[in-house]
């Protein structure tokens, strides 16, 4: 069984969702992470995407669902696939449905939810590394990135009026996907708000409990 992940920026979704595949070797997927890994090879869909990266298109819903597929062809066993941020709107959750169900694979979304001020703070306070970009949570007290020895900075785009940009993207297009699921009983909902250790040892357990994994 496949998991998607579902959560605001903010929430430690990415965070999680990595975690999960380092414990239990769960293929990862992100759509940017995809997108950039694309960029470095050269089949007809690499081709495809950075045609259309060069026009400074957005990557369409089709293309997206092509490197999905893509993804779970070139996958070397049968460990399942933690989706990070994947569907992040109705029209997606729509074709994504329709691929899971032809590649008879099946999938329950973890969302994991933390009030938006909570986020908020956590993305103003929030520092990256000026060289090898490595991100910072508020309670990270250091100086300096601890595995190059960096600067740490505030990124410009981490400022209230950007973040709430990204917010109203989040409950304008995900929520929608996240009720749906939630009304199809393929969503269960864990707390976000303890810190980042805890959240993930519970997103553990749960998946230990429901035995999907
Ligand atoms: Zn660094």
């Amino acid at each position: 069984m496949d998991i998607a992940l579902f959560g605001i920026q903010g929430s430690g979704k990415g965070t999680i969702a990595r975690a999960v595949c380092t414990k239990y070797g769960f293929h990862y997927f992100e759509t940017g992470g995809e997108l950039r890994k694309l960029a470095s090879q050269d089949t007809p869909l690499a081709k495809k995407v950075k045609a259309v990266m060069e026009s400074g298109s957005l990557v369409s819903n089709e293309i997206v669902m092509e490197i999905i597929e893509d993804f779970m062809e070139s996958l070397p066993d049968d460990k399942p696939i933690v989706f990070d941020g994947i569907p992040r709107k109705p029209v997606q959750a729509t074709t994504f449905d329709a691929l899971m169900e032809k590649k008879d694979r099946d999938f329950m979304g973890i969302l994991v939810e933390v009030p938006e001020d909570m986020a908020m703070e956590r993305l103003t306070k929030r520092r990256v590394c000026s060289k090898c970009k490595s991100v910072y949570p508020a309670d990270y007290k250091e100086e300096a990135c601890e595995k190059c020895g960096g600067e740490l900075v505030t990124r410009s785009d981490d400022n209230p009026e950007s973040i709430k940009t990204r917010f109203h993207a989040y409950f304008d297009e995900t929520y929608p996907v996240i009720e749906k699921y939630k009304s199809e009983n393929k969503l269960i909902t864990i707390d976000g708000t303890p810190d980042i250790e805890t959240v993930r040892d519970n997103v553990f357990t749960l998946l230990e409990e429901k035995e999907l994994v």
